[in-house]
């Protein structure tokens, strides 16, 4: 095999096996160089910090996953993760009032982080061409600023070092990448950086789920509202494998959970804008401790704007996009990225000129979540932003289009359809953009206003609250 026809992709997490599996269909090798020892089950590892907290993969991701690693939907399944549809399967006060459930036209998998990478890993790793060196760490590039030829890379335990060569190098190692300094090593120069960082902070507790709520329990959120001059506050509760509920907390700066876990409680009853979720989670196990992340802040580094960009080089996933975890959306915008360096792989195959174009399609495909999130996030007192977004800073800031849709999707059904099509990644803001759409928006609201939450009968009967009429 010549190292010509050979990918190396660094880091070993979600995007990285999407990657692998989708660059096997065009290259002959693919190596995945992962720091971190595999765990045998579905365990969290270092490497991986975030999976302790609630990972919504949304249909737009979903999809995208079962294309390259076909049947991976019903291995989750198999292993106990949940197929929630949207918005059939929501119980969500959103800003604008309570979520009509509305018959489901998007889903949601549930199931914890650390199950969604085991299998994900394991179907990926199933197929051929792909191998694994776990336990190597990735030291830096080798090549110069007009080409890549290759990584170098550490093996932990022996110490040894050397030189893995490849034809396309894909960085996917992260939030944590190392892929500013490596590039500045051979004369790169660092690429502009965006953020939006509204000091949100995430506190998650699992709990064992009530007896006889072990399937077709909805996905749960009390959502903050950004146009309110306070800090936003919001709780999601979602069924995962096993039984369990994972409930994650978050604050933005001023209102931030704590890690105490009598807090935690109070917390999801009174410190948001519903008290369901605390209802919900009364008197219940707790299997965890509270565990917090503040690793929040929308960030993305403009890779895809340098003047200088060498070829065999693509950075993709966290490492170059990453979001607030709020919106649910690193995961799936990650594997819309994917999907887009698929395109451009399969326009040039390793031809010169593929690490620029793929780099600028990687970015454009995060776009759409970069607005959202972001537009959304500006809102909340003391939010930190840093770059020139017109979106953010200029006339476009306006939000009351999108306010106005938010607040007709609670009511109106092809409305929510287009409104949650956006949301899960499903579809681009172009694409929803339709005549059935237009029409839905100048018919307004077609069922009443939602006093308490959509809860069904059987769903409500724990608690104290009424069902819905
Ligand atoms: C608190 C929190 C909650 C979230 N909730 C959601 C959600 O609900 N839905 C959603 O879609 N997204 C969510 N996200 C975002 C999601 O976690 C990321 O988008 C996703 O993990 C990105 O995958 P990745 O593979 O790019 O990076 P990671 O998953 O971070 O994987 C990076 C991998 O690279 C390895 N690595 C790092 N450095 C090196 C090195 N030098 N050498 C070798 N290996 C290395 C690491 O060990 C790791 O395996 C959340 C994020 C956070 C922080």
């Amino acid at each position: 095999m010549t190292a010509h026809r050979r990918a190396v992709v660094l880091g070993g997490g979600f995007t990285a096996m999407l990657t692998s599996a989708m660059l096997s269909r065009h290259i002959d090798e693919v190596v995945v160089v992962e720091r971190d020892e595999y765990p045998a089950g579905a365990q969290p590892r270092k490497g991986v910090p975030q999976a302790r907290h609630c990972h919504i993969l949304w249909s737009g991701g979903a999809r995208i996953a079962e294309t390259y690693l076909p049947g991976m939907t019903g291995k989750l399944l198999e292993a106990g993760a949940h197929r929630i549809g949207i918005p059939g399967g929501l119980v969500s006060l959103t800003p604008f009032g309570w979520q009509h459930r509305f018959p489901s036209t998007e889903f949601t998998l549930a199931s914890s982080r650390a199950l969604l990478d085991r299998v994900m890993r394991e179907e990926t790793l199933r197929q051929g061409r792909i191998s694994v060196l776990e336990r190597t760490e990735v030291l830096g590039l080798t090549g110069g600023a007009d080409r890549i030829t290759g990584v170098a890379i550490r093996d932990r335990d022996s110490g040894d070092e050397r030189v893995l060569e490849a034809g396309l190098v894909v960085d996917a190692t992260g939030r944590g990448s190392g892929m500013r300094r490596w590039l500045e090593r051979i004369g790169v120069p660092a690429p502009q950086e965006e953020s939006v960082d509204t000091g949100m902070v995430y506190a998650t507790r699992v709990f064992r789920a009530p007896e006889g709520t072990e399937s077709g329990f909805p996905l749960v959120s009390v959502l903050a509202d950004a146009r309110r001059p306070v800090p936003g506050r919001g709780a999601v509760l979602m069924p995962i494998e096993d039984g369990r509920w994972i409930v994650t907390l978050s604050g933005t700066r001023g209102g931030e959970p704590t890690a105490d876990a009598e807090e935690f409680s109070a917390f999801a009853r009174d410190g948001v804008r519903h008290p369901l979720i605390g209802d919900l989670i009364e008197g219940l196990e707790p299997l965890t401790a509270v565990q917090r992340s503040h690793s929040t802040v929308s960030r993305r580094l403009h890779y895809d704007r340098l003047g200088v960009w060498p070829e065999g080089l693509v950075v993709i996933g966290d490492a170059t996009t990453a979001f607030n975890p709020v919106y649910g959306h690193g995961m799936s915008a990650a594997a819309r990225s994917v999907v887009a360096l698929e395109a451009q792989l399969r326009d040039r195959g390793l031809a010169a000129g593929l690490g620029r174009a793929a780099q600028r399609a990687v970015a454009r495909a995060a776009d759409d979540a970069w607005a959202m999130a972001t537009s959304n996030d500006v809102g909340y007192p003391g939010c930190r932003v840093q770059g020139a977004d017109p979106r953010l800073t200029g006339p476009a800031a306006d939000r009351r289009d999108a306010d106005m849709m938010g607040a007709l999707a609670t009511r109106n059904r092809d409305v929510a359809r287009a409104a949650l099509a956006l949301m899960t990644l499903s579809a681009t803001v172009t694409e929803i953009q339709s005549p059935r759409l237009f029409a839905a928006l100048r018919r307004g609201p077609e069922v009443p206003v939602l006093t308490a939450p959509p809860l069904l009968p059987h769903e409500s009967a724990r608690l104290r609250i009424p069902a819905a009429a």
